[in-house]
């Protein structure tokens, strides 16, 4: 893989960029699949496709889905949190309270997608 900050090539397992110091999956500038340069807003590689390290799911898309439809675990869904997402949907968003935690987590930003990765905020 390719460090994010720098786009020189890195281990697959190193946790920080051996180049320039950064941790793997920080930085804006480069593709960590392909190493090629990308935008720091966008979410995925325009040149493989891959969904770019650090970039999680929308934050204020999930916090929609988790007010209004919290119930049925779609922001599950749609963070790759699919196993708890049917948990969920199964339960009526485990009778409510579940999803109320989950809309608290959105709502102060203690939230991650499947990857562990934080979502992103909004970008103005
Ligand atoms: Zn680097
Ligand atoms: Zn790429």
């Amino acid at each position: 893989m390719y460090c994010r900050n720098c786009g020189l090539e890195i281990d697959e397992k190193a946790s920080v960029c051996i180049h320039c110091g950064v941790s793997a999956g920080k930085g804006d500038k480069y593709c960590q699949n392909c190493g090629t340069t990308s935008n720091p807003n966008e979410q995925a590689c325009l040149s493989c496709g891959v969904q770019l390290a650090g970039t999680g799911k929308d934050w204020l898309t999930t916090l929609l889905l988790s007010a209004f439809l919290g119930y049925l675990g779609i922001h599950r869904f749609y963070t790759g949190h699919t196993a708890i997402g049917v948990i969920q949907l199964l339960t009526g968003g485990g009778c409510g309270i579940w999803a109320l935690v989950d809309l608290i987590m959105i709502v102060t930003k203690n939230y991650t997608d499947a990857e562990g990765n934080p979502l992103s905020d909004v970008k103005i």
